[in-house]
């Protein structure tokens, strides 16, 4: 089964705008996938579409196996969200916002407390696990989203830019965090508008502009074409 299988896909907003015009794309499972692409390309739509948060105008995705519009639950399940945009809610302390992501995906009470200590240790975070979140530095709160990403144990992670507008060192520390997730099992797509990023993490790579696939392959085979 693929990760994400991706055929066709139109999305036409209401205002006209075709933010995607007839996109197909393939990820095997335990991939780490680059969709690499300016400003306006079509980047967020897919991950949108992909995650239930806009609907395609024709076209399908498959999450596992699952169509993401007639499926919606179990496709939706299968992906952790690490959006682009810091959408914490700061009142929460950092457990307490893991236990809440668990409990919107049905994990029992005991299984929601084991998983976010682990992850609260994976991520550096157990000694603020009890603070609330505003309280945490720029690079704790990347941590904490991709924590709690990873709450449900989805097979497939979705970055959406996580490193826009974060400063170098931060960045690095970030990469060996995505890395690691992946060499962990864990399916990954990653969105970026820059180049060094997909080419230094990622397996493929897919460059789209306009809303269209321009050129795929692995980062070997697009340097080689350009
Ligand atoms: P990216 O994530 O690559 O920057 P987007 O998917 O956000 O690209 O945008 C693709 C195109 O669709 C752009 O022209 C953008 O202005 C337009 N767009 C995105 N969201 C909406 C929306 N909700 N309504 C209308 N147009 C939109
Ligand atoms: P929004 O923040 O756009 O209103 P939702 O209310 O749909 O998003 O989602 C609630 C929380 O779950 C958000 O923190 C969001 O990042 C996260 N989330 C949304 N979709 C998924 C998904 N498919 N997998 C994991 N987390 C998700």
């Amino acid at each position: 089964t693929l990760a994400l299988e991706v055929r066709d896909l139109v999305k036409r907003y209401p205002t006209g705008t075709e933010a995607l015009k007839g996109v197909s794309l393939d990820i095997r499972e335990g991939e780490f996938f680059g969709l690499l692409g300016p400003n306006g390309a079509g980047k967020s739509t897919l991950i949108h579409c992909t995650t239930g948060l806009a609907s395609p105008t024709s076209g399908t995705i498959r999450v596992f196996g699952h169509d993401a519009v007639t499926h919606y639950v179990d496709a939706r399940a299968a992906v952790g969200l690490a959006p682009q945009e810091l959408n914490i809610d700061w009142f929460l302390t950092l457990e307490e916002t893991l236990d809440y992501h668990g409990g919107y995906f049905g994990m029992p009470r005991k299984e929601r407390r084991a998983r976010a200590k682990e992850l609260l240790e994976a991520f550096s975070l157990t000694e603020k696990k009890d603070e609330r979140t505003r309280t945490l530095s720029g690079g704790m709160k990347r941590r904490l989203i991709l924590a709690r990403a990873l709450m449900h144990r989805p097979r497939l992670l979705i970055l959406d830019e996580p490193t826009a507008g974060v400063d170098v060192e931060l960045r690095l520390e970030l990469w060996q965090y995505v890395r690691r997730i992946n060499e962990e099992g864990t399916t990954v797509l990653l969105t970026t508008h820059y180049l060094e990023e997909a080419e230094l993490l990622c397996d493929r790579i897919a460059f789209i502009n306009g809303g269209e696939i321009v050129a795929e392959g692995t980062s070997e085979q697009l340097a080689a074409h350009y």
